[in-house]
């Protein structure tokens, strides 16, 4: 979910913000997260390039903490259908 945009806003209610954040503010935050875990579910599937491994990763840690190949190993696999 990275915006490229020239001038940042926050992607809830529009307030220019900082480059490197996605919303103004905790509220606008949890209202992202809300938002985007009701149009993609609560787990995304991330493949490992590598080694194939598909790991279930939280919507939430992907938005707050970024999601670096070195983390996936932290999260377990993705094996039921
Ligand atoms: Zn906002």
């Amino acid at each position: 979910m990275m915006l490229d945009v020239l001038v940042p806003v926050c992607a809830i209610c529009g307030t220019p913000i900082t480059a490197d954040r996605l919303t103004c503010s905790d509220d606008c935050h949890e209202k992202a997260v809300d938002f985007i875990e009701s149009q993609y579910g609560y787990y995304k599937k991330v493949v490992d390039a590598v080694s194939g491994i598909t790991y279930r990763v939280p919507v939430r840690d992907i938005i707050e903490l970024g999601l670096k190949h070195s983390d996936l190993v932290n999260y377990p696999a993705w094996d039921e259908e």
